[in-house]
């Protein structure tokens, strides 16, 4: 519950409960926490922050599937704003799993004494805005009413979980689950046969886990993925010293890089790198392990030559590792070029398929057509099965956007202006939407990114904007028409100079939900650039937006 001190009663609101702020942000993972703590804390606003799920976290509040872990490296899956922070927190692994990152997220919340203004277990069931007002109108799932004059959505990217509909699921006699709204006390897999459907990032990371305790697994795979060993591993006396003794050159390469990764890509091309070099190249990567792989040359990802030399030395590996040449053959039977997809980072993916209790289904040569009472059934066959785990991904980036019933001015809701697709300025805020904030929204680089990176600028750009208002006595802001219609074309030109858009199956475009529009999401143009485009917009008065007030 917030104080009393951080609550004014609403004067306007319709509703004699409803109760007023000056912002509302909805979610509390890395991008909610900072933003409530950006504008409590430095700007002194009234701010109500709604959540979900029962705790902080976000995504790794709800992520707790065997083997799910980070792939940005611990020393940059972090904030950067308090040197205080970093120099305090220490991580233990390369890669943490959820345990440690609720911990560093609790750690946050307690030390910057973020949970009083935070509502736990309550969802935002609409949010409609009341333009005479100008007040955003929220209602809760447990029906209260508030208002604010801004309201900031840091609902994230990957939070509404993507569960396919294949017809049969409500006969079948064992338990299914889905990884991200896996149960917090755990799924007992012993004796169990287990099928697994999805290869993205998260099955790869569940596969090897769930085969070392059930019985039996069979990984249902449509889309046959590229991945390079992450090469976890505990963090060094050492390493954990260089990180607090270089803390401001790692933010200083994280917010200067294309990805916002603690690493830079080599200014070298593959194609023009003789082959006995690339080669050495590649190995030399491949040891290091993780999405240091992609860096290894700079044309990976826009030249599609380059990208089949990458593409090609991981199906050497995965040969080289996969003991049945028909299971490895299906395993780099690739749709895609290299990381024109989120590129998978595993331990003993490729190794799990040696073993005897697992197998491979390739369900792009014979579809899943239901699901039965024992188990699943392919066009070929049927497997027995005892708990079905979905790791099939969520309706990406714009899901938990829509599924809030948010409308605008005139009570535009956002299904409606985004029915073709999200149309936005900067991936900030959305034309007929005034005061409205989207953290990490569509159109932004988010996903593409190193996110706590991504988060911690927009952010920072929101607070600053909303602190300009202040300023200025201005009260209401929103996007022209023609910044928005010259930003998705900008989206779009930078997915086109990349091999991204080549990924017809990707969450990227959309194509994993039926019926959503195919449409590349994330400005592809880099962090680094796409900073510097919003603060040349900042500096120039918020060329693009209009202000009333
Ligand atoms: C398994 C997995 C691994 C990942 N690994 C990485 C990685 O290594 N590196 C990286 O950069 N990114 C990674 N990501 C992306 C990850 O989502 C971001 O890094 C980051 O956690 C996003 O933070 P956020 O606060 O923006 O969103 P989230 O963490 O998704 O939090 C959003 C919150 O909003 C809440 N919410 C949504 N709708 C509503 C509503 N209507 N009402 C109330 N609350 C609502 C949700 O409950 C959720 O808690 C990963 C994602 C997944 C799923």
């Amino acid at each position: 519950m917030a104080t009393t001190s951080t609550v004014k009663e609403a004067s306007k609101s319709d509703s004699p409960q409803a109760r007023s702020f000056d912002a509302l942000v909805v979610g509390a993972g890395f991008s909610g926490l900072y933003q409530l703590l950006c504008l409590r804390d430095r700007l002194g606003l009234s701010v109500q922050v709604l959540e979900a799920g029962g705790g902080v976290g976000g995504t790794w509040y709800w992520n707790r599937y065997p083997g799910a872990r980070c792939d940005s490296e611990s020393h940059s899956y972090c904030y950067s704003f308090s040197d205080e922070l970093t120099k305090e927190w220490e991580w233990s692994e390369r890669y943490p799993g959820p345990p440690e990152i609720l911990r560093y997220l609790n750690y946050v919340a307690d030390r910057f004494d973020l949970k009083r203004n935070i509502r736990f277990n309550t969802r935002v069931s609409s949010a409609h805005y009341d333009e005479a007002a100008n007040l955003w109108r929220v209602n809760t799932d447990a029906g209260e009413a508030l208002t604010a004059q801004f309201l900031i959505t840091a609902v994230g990217c990957l939070s509404s979980a993507n569960i396919p509909n294949i017809s049969g699921i409500d006969t079948f006699n064992g338990r299914w689950y889905h990884t991200g709204e896996w149960p917090h006390e755990g799924v007992d897999f012993s004796g169990k046969r287990v099928g697994l459907i999805g290869t993205g990032s998260t099955g790869i990371q569940a596969a090897p886990v769930i085969a070392e305790t059930a019985a039996h697994l069979t990984v249902f795979q449509r889309t046959a993925n590229y991945s390079v060993p992450a090469r976890n591993a505990p963090l060094t006396p050492e390493f954990k010293r260089y990180v607090k003794e270089n803390a401001a050159e790692i933010r200083q390469v994280m917010q200067s890089t294309v990805n916002g990764h603690p690493f830079t890509i080599a200014d070298r091309s593959a194609l023009e790198t003789p082959p006995e070099e690339r080669q050495a190249i590649y190995e030399a990567a491949w040891e290091i392990g993780s999405l240091r792989f992609r860096a290894a040359f700079r044309d990976l990802l826009t030249d599609k030559a380059a990208n089949d030399t990458a593409a090609d030395f991981i199906r050497a590996k995965i040969r080289e590792i996969v003991k049945d040449p028909a299971t490895a053959a299906k395993l780099s039977d690739f749709d895609h070029p290299y990381a024109a997809k989120r590129p998978p980072i595993d331990t003993d993916y490729f190794e799990t398929f040696n073993r005897d209790n697992v197998k491979l289904v390739d369900v792009r040569a014979a579809p899943i057509e239901e699901i039965t009472p024992q188990g699943i059934r392919t066009r070929d066959a049927e497997y027995p099965l005892d708990i079905i785990v979905f790791a099939t991904g969520f309706d990406g980036m714009t899901g938990s956007l829509l599924r809030m019933d948010i409308r605008g001015r005139d009570g535009l809701p956002l299904t409606k202006a985004w029915a073709a697709g999200p149309r936005n300025y900067l991936g900030l805020q959305v034309a007929g939407f005034p005061n409205l904030f989207t953290v990490t929204g569509p159109g932004s680089p988010s996903v593409l990114c190193n996110m706590p990176v991504a988060i911690e600028q927009h952010v920072e750009w929101i607070t600053d904007c909303i602190a300009y208002m202040r300023e200025h006595g201005l009260t209401r802001i929103e996007p022209k028409n023609e910044a928005v219609d010259a930003w998705v074309a900008e989206v779009n030109v930078a997915a086109e100079a990349t091999l991204l858009p080549l990924a017809k199956h990707s969450w990227y475009l959309g194509a994993n939900v039926p019926g959503k529009p195919r449409v590349f999401m994330p400005y592809a143009g880099g962090m680094a650039h796409y900073r510097k485009i919003c603060a040349d917009v900042a500096t120039k008065d918020y060329e693009g937006f209009t202000f009333s007030g």
